[in-house]
């Protein structure tokens, strides 16, 4: 938040159900802060049916957008008026930008910010020239699917629990697709130069995924969107092969500079490291 918010201000927030342990405000405000601009970035929690009536009261602009995140992000797409293509490949937004002629657009960063992860902490990784598998058949998986595909990849494979999933998303995303079951992980590893960990399995370190990351390529890069803890079991293992891995942190990140952009019409500003920041309010360290 602005030191000097006045009332001309311009405010944006995030909303989730529940949202305190979000970390947008922080890394928004602290971008707004160092930015010096007359600005907030506040967290709205309705209910689980509330949200529709708060994203109608901000129509017209009361304030210029939101970053919507669990379980709202397929309600806050149908609401839109202006669905972009990423939000509509990913079948979810999680940014809603409120114009002043009453038209709410919709927008997905998550893609972008994976994809910014991957060029941030593997560089060199080409997302177009090998296949990519995807761990998980939820929201994050089909968005990173969608985003994968755009950038040009030639084969995505999606591998769930529940396969009946995987085959909806493959259905869906088109014939560069293919569905799997957790259990045929060592042959949709051959030849992969990425595998997501898009399930929610080690998450607090809980229901740790059991795939042989040894059967992937040498220089596959492995990347888990949980980042708490910040290495997961899964990013242990893919180290302890000599993988190149990327975290779920710097996709949270990812995501939201796009997000602030579109609010305040800037850049985040640099010499700002919302990273540090972040890892000290998650009690994390570099190496944990
Ligand atoms: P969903 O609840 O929609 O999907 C969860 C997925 O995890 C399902 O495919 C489910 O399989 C699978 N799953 C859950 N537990 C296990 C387990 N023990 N073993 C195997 N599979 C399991 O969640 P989302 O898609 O929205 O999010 C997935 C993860 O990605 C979450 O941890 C979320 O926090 C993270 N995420 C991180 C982001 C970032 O910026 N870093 C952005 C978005 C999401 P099944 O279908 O069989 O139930």
């Amino acid at each position: 938040m602005s030191q000097s918010l006045t009332g001309a201000g311009r405010v944006a927030g995030v909303v989730g159900a529940p949202v305190r342990h979000s970390l947008s405000p922080l890394i928004h405000n602290a971008w707004i802060s160092a930015a010096g601009l007359d600005a907030a970035y506040v967290p709205f929690s309705p209910s689980e049916t509330g949200f529709k009536a708060l994203v109608e009261g901000f129509r017209g602009g009361a304030i210029c957008g939101l970053n919507v995140t669990l379980p709202f992000k397929e309600e806050a797409l149908a609401l839109a008026d202006a669905p972009s293509a990423a939000a509509q490949a990913a079948g979810a937004a999680n940014l809603l930008l409120f114009n002043e002629d009453g038209r709410i657009v919709a927008d997905n960063t998550d893609g972008a910010g994976l994809l910014a992860a991957f060029a941030q902490q593997a560089p060199g990784f080409d997302p177009a020239v090998a296949p990519v598998v995807i761990l998980g058949a939820g929201g994050a998986a089909r968005g990173a699917a969608a985003a994968f595909l755009a950038a040009g990849a030639p084969q995505v494979r999606i591998l769930n629990r529940t396969v009946a999933r995987a085959e909806a998303i493959a259905a869906r995303l088109g014939d560069r697709v293919t569905a799997l079951g957790l259990d045929q992980a060592e042959a949709a590893f051959a030849g992969a130069g990425a595998v997501i960990n898009a399930t929610s399995a080690g998450l607090s370190g809980e229901g740790v995924l059991d795939v042989p990351l040894a059967a992937t390529p040498a220089d596959c890069v492995v990347m888990d969107m949980v980042y708490k803890p910040l290495r997961t079991p899964f990013l242990v293992e893919a180290e302890t092969e000599g993988r190149r891995i990327v975290d779920g942190l710097a996709m949270l990140i990812g995501q939201a500079v796009p997000s602030f952009t579109a609010f305040f019409g800037i850049s985040p500003p640099s010499g700002v490291d919302v990273r540090a920041l972040a890892l000290k309010t998650l009690g994390l360290s570099e190496r944990i």
